[in-house]
């Protein structure tokens, strides 16, 4: 799996962001020059167009040295301004616990998957019925939160890896895209990050990774548009031969099993 970006600062406070875009889909060592992409954009810009700017969620040295009581309390105060320089009366019943509330919500929920220690933990079983097809776990929904405007990214995840000797808990395939997904994100980021935590703890390149997703930035502000999605994928090892590739995209088109109450 590679990533490559190189960025420059440059005059005004413009960057030049170069990427190779040769993973998402392609994994190819050596793109072609149609696939690189040379941009000069400002940090608003930057947002609005929502690139990526690296494999990794990027964090601060410091980023785990306050706990998460201590995060809590400082956030509290923090949205506290925000409100009261909105001009909201935070005398007011319903709105006096929403700087805690927020503060809680952001460190416990919505961005817990940015410390490691939250991190599933992943048990391995030997393949005993020597299932050695893919395995497809598909319609994992979840919710992320858009890192350049902080409002909800809402989609589905279909990840699918074929065993190399050892199998993983369904229920933890689930667990590790929930983890990446509460962070602040940028879609394609979090297609790859999942895609390398399943080849890590599987120990094969044989894992696809598709995230359908609706971004409220784009449909409830700025262009506004309810209809759109974004797809991303990851096809590696085994996955980037069109036969495999085919028959996790079939898999994905198969109707609901019987309705186990759900
Ligand atoms: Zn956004």
């Amino acid at each position: 799996m590679s990533f490559k970006k190189l960025n420059k600062k440059t005059v005004d406070g413009l960057y030049m962001y170069t990427f190779q875009l040769c993973t998402i889909t392609l994994n190819m060592s050596n793109p072609p020059s149609s696939f690189q992409q040379t941009l000069l954009l400002t940090d608003e810009e930057l947002g609005d167009e929502h690139i990526m700017t690296s494999l990794e969620t990027p964090l601060r040295h410091d980023a785990f040295e306050l706990s998460d009581e201590e995060k809590m309390a400082k956030i509290e105060a923090h949205f506290r301004e925000i409100m009261l320089t909105l001009g909201l009366d935070l005398t007011d019943d319903s709105l006096r616990g929403t700087p805690k509330r927020v503060a809680k919500m952001y460190v416990q929920e919505i961005f817990s998957g940015l410390n490691p220690k939250n991190k599933p933990k992943v048990a391995l079983f030997d393949n005993k019925y020597q299932y050695n097809e893919m395995l497809v776990e598909k319609d994992i929904t979840f919710y992320s939160n858009c890192e350049h405007h902080f409002v909800p990214i809402i989609g589905k995840a279909h990840v699918a890896y074929i065993s190399n000797g050892e199998v993983i808990g369904l229920s933890k395939l689930n667990r590790i895209v929930q983890y990446f997904a509460k962070r602040p994100q940028v879609q394609e980021r979090l297609t790859m990050q999942i895609a390398q935590e399943l080849c890590q703890v599987l120990g094969t390149d044989d894992v696809a990774v598709l995230i359908d997703a609706q971004h409220l930035c784009v449909s409830s502000r700025g262009v506004q548009d309810v209809n759109s999605s974004t797809v991303t994928v990851y096809y590696g090892g085994a996955f980037q031969k069109d036969a495999k590739k085919n028959e996790f995209l079939q898999y994905l088109k198969l109707s609901k099993p019987v309705d186990g109450g759900r």
